[in-house]
């Protein structure tokens, strides 16, 4: 009996003070969370406080998400990484993705999410200013078109409250607007050869010409050729980086007659490694002299340049290499562009297009079979300015290729 009935006893002591703990624990429980409610919910839209609770992370990782994301609601998005991170202009380089910055070069890409879902390893202090973040982002504070991404957005840059007006605003996006207008023909990357031909209407045969240049030149009819006939003095030059290769721009003058058509030499530029081929064989440069008729016919002279004794025209052109891209340098000396071809003269001869674009087609080539030799030195100065810029190979589809004996 008194056993049982202790238990029953001791109980209503022991209530009291339970009551108490109890009472108090949920008093500052009540305080807490008062406390957080207030600190959440301020008067004012953003306090400065909560501006600097920008995840850490976000900056890159909104520079790698919005590059998947659609390129309208990627402006809206990177606009503020655009002015930070990305003002460095991409439309030369070989961009393989459209945002890619330095500062987000060693961010692994990031899927973008439609709803982030909270790591499984999320440390207590992000949770807490991921579900800020969230509370923010219902009161239109932060941009929404992050995907996977929040961020409290600072005063200093006005960001749309939608995605749907950031297309009307001007930002300086090198992955869309910009790119679509201005992106230049290259040999790597975006912009290389096999975006040529989409790139204007005017490249157009860059992509369809059935005539294209340049060609593995094989098989060629070994025939009795008349030789071509090269009348070419020495002349005053001008150099030019033209952003595609060095080019030398020639005083009128100098000519060749091949079949009795005059030509008139303008200019030659060069090539690493050679564009053309003969039997699969590339060599180290080309020299391409481009020429014209009265009627607007081109022909064009292509000289090999292999690995050997240094060459002295060339040097003289290296010489004189202009400072500026676009800039020609006028050369104080002469040139003699007999000086550059090779003592036998054979040839092959096709007819192809320019290899670089528009890629018009009907130019004349001739391809002397001799290479010419120049320095490793002058190959590696070359090398400085243009490492690869070779048009590849293009399908000879059943021309006819002739060849001097
Ligand atoms: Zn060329």
């Amino acid at each position: 009996m008194t056993s049982e009935a202790e238990p029953a006893a001791k109980m209503p002591r022991f209530a009291p003070k339970l009551l108490i703990v109890g009472g108090a624990a949920a008093l500052v429980l009540l305080l807490l969370v008062g406390g957080l409610g207030w600190w959440l919910w301020p008067s004012a839209p953003v306090s400065p406080r909560a501006k600097t609770l920008v995840h850490k992370d976000a900056v890159p990782a909104v520079a790698t998400a919005s590059a998947a994301v659609s390129a309208s609601s990627a402006a809206a998005a990177a606009s503020e990484v655009a002015v930070a991170a990305a003002s460095a202009p991409v439309a030369e380089s070989p961009a393989s993705a459209p945002l890619q910055t330095h500062d987000a070069g060693d961010v692994p890409p990031q899927p973008a999410q439609a709803q982030a879902a909270p790591p499984a390893d999320e440390a207590p202090l992000d949770r807490l200013q991921r579900r800020l973040g969230q509370v923010l982002g219902a009161r239109g504070e932060v941009n929404t078109a992050l995907g996977g991404e929040w961020r409290v957005v600072t005063r200093a840059v006005p960001v749309s409250r939608t995605t749907q007006d950031a297309p009307q605003r001007q930002v300086p996006m090198p992955a869309a607007g910009h790119a679509a207008a201005a992106v230049h023909w290259t040999y790597e990357g975006r912009g290389g050869p096999q975006a040529w031909g989409h790139m204007k209407p005017e490249f157009h045969a860059c992509a369809n010409g059935q005539r294209q240049s340049p060609i593995d030149i094989r098989d060629g009819l070994s025939l009795e050729l008349e030789p071509v006939l090269f009348d070419y003095h020495p002349s005053r030059f001008g150099v030019i980086d033209t952003g595609h290769t060095v080019q030398v721009n020639l005083a009128p003058g100098n000519s060749i007659d091949i079949n009795g058509r005059r030509y008139e030499l303008l200019q030659f530029h060069f090539h690493r490694p050679s564009e053309e081929r003969i039997n699969g064989r590339q060599f180290d440069m080309v020299v391409h002299l481009v020429h014209k008729d009265a009627e607007g016919r081109q022909a064009v002279v292509a000289v090999l340049l292999e690995r050997g004794a240094a060459q002295p025209l060339l040097q003289a052109v290296w010489n004189n290499l202009p400072l500026e891209k676009g800039e020609e340098a006028k050369a104080r000396s002469l040139i003699d562009l007999s000086e550059l071809l090779p003592s036998e003269r054979g040839y092959y001869t096709y007819m192809g297009s320019l290899t670089t674009p528009p890629c018009s087609e009907g130019v004349l080539w001739v391809v002397m079979k001799q290479p010419v030799q120049l320095s490793s030195a002058q190959i590696d100065i070359f090398s400085r300015l243009y490492p690869m810029n070779a048009r590849p190979i293009q399908q000879a589809s059943g021309r006819l290729i002739k060849q001097s004996q």
